[in-house]
């Protein structure tokens, strides 16, 4: 856990807790995966140290894990298994819990864009869909072709999950079926905010969402005890509202931040099988990063402006001020 000082400002972000085993991790894609954090926790960065809030923070952080193919939201999104890529997004404001998400999407450019549109421009709190994306074309967020989203890597991914669930034999590799991206945030106005975008689980069933745009699950925000953004085995953390159960137990049990967050992932969603792991700040701008997998792309910025990030279950490395 890492502790912040009262005026300020904390960014926590996340590439996805579906790691690719350290075995089969090459030097140069291991650089990569370090700069793609690196670059997202700057976009967050410069928002914060200009005085900025905590939800165009998140937003920014994660348009940039979105643009970049190596994680799973936006492009480089997984593949159902009808070879479609259908994506999730979800946004919360700690200051007025206002929250707006989206889901089964593939056309906006980056759907946490669209979960914003939804949280500003609507009345619904989650549209999915068709409608979903008519709702973006009147608020003139902008659009790709299929063809913008596509990685090779993603589509053998599903290809080696089909022939494996063929011939009864998928394995658990998180790496091949896993990832998601988001954000958290405290301002220096002491505001809090989450984000979070994936393309849900490799080979998911068309029409199958997952926690990342339920509120309360795979993304949280409340000024009054944290925000949280997860990833995993989304089922479980619909069923166990991991994102609020973290919350309530600050609230209501007066556990820390850390306490809580590692409860929830070490003691409620792992004995459950829900493999993963979750950021989160609190009101004081302490950040926790909890993962009970082999690793999580994660990262984390404050005032001093140093970029520090981690992949597996290892130290926060520091590239200095940016
Ligand atoms: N939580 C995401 C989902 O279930 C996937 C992940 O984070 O790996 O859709």
């Amino acid at each position: 856990m890492t502790t912040a000082s009262d005026s300020d400002f904390a960014l926590a972000i996340h590439g996805g807790a579906g790691t690719i085993l350290r075995s089969r991790m090459t030097p140069e894609r291991e650089a990569a995966y370090h700069a793609g954090l690196r670059r997202a926790l700057d976009a967050g960065r410069a928002v914060l140290a200009d005085g900025g809030a905590a939800l165009d923070a998140v937003t920014a952080a994660v348009m940039v894990l979105e643009d970049e193919p190596l994680f799973n939201a936006g492009r480089g999104a997984v593949y159902t298994s009808a070879g479609k890529q259908e994506m999730d997004a979800a946004v919360m404001n700690g200051r007025d819990r206002a929250a707006g998400a989206v889901a089964g999407i593939c056309g906006p450019r980056n759907p946490i864009l669209a979960a914003r549109a939804v949280m500003e421009h609507s009345g619904p709190v989650l549209l999915i869909g068709e409608s979903a994306m008519a709702f973006c074309r009147e608020h003139g967020i902008a659009f790709e072709e299929p063809s913008y989203f596509h990685t090779e890597q993603r589509w053998q991914a599903l290809q080696d999950t089909l022939a494996m669930r063929r011939s009864g034999a998928e394995d658990q590799d998180e790496s091949r079926k896993h990832g998601t991206v988001g954000a958290v945030a405290r301002d220096r106005n002491g505001h809090l905010a989450a984000a979070t975008s994936t393309g849900g689980m490799t080979a998911k069933m068309p029409g199958r969402v997952g926690d990342s745009p339920v509120i309360g699950a795979g993304t949280w925000a409340d000024d009054e005890t944290c925000a949280v953004s997860g990833t995993g085995h989304g089922e479980i953390f619909i069923r166990y509202a991991a994102g609020h159960e973290i919350a309530s137990r600050m609230r209501y049990a007066g556990q820390s931040l850390e306490e809580a967050s590692r409860a929830v992932v070490m003691d409620m969603l792992a004995p459950a099988g829900g493999s993963g792991g979750i950021i989160a700040v609190d009101r004081a701008g302490n950040v926790s990063l909890p993962f009970n997998c082999s690793g999580m792309y994660r990262g984390v910025v404050r005032g001093d402006g140093a970029l520090r990030t981690a992949i597996y279950d290892e130290p926060l490395v520091e590239y200095g001020q940016s």
